[in-house]
C-alpha cells in the first residue's frame, strides 16, 4: 500500500469529497492534510469564492463522479490484490 500513489488513496480520495461538499454548501475549507486549495481557491482566498450556486453544483458533480470513479478504480484493484 505504501507504493500507491497519493491521489490513489481512500484517505485522500474521501477528504476530496468531504473538502467539495463543504465548498458546494458555502463553506470553503483549506485541506491542511495534503496542503490543497479547494475548489476555486476560496478557501486562501476568500474574494475567489464562486457566489453562483449553480456553478458551484456544476463543479461539485462533475467532481464527485471523478472521486467515484477512482473510488471504484481503487477498491477493484485492491480486490484483485494489485494496490
Ligand atoms: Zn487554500
Amino acid at each position: 500500500m505504501s507504493s500507491t500513489p497519493t491521489y490513489l488513496q481512500l484517505g485522500y480520495i474521501d477528504k476530496k469529497i468531504e473538502q467539495s461538499l463543504l465548498w458546494v454548501n458555502g463553506v470553503p475549507v483549506h485541506d491542511s492534510t495534503y496542503g490543497e486549495c479547494c475548489a476555486d481557491f476560496s478557501c486562501c482566498h476568500p474574494d475567489l469564492f464562486e457566489t453562483d450556486a449553480d456553478k458551484r453544483i456544476a463543479h461539485h458533480t462533475k467532481f464527485m463522479d471523478e472521486m467515484f470513479a477512482r473510488r471504484k478504480t481503487v477498491l477493484s484493484q485492491q480486490t484483485l490484490g494489485r494496490l
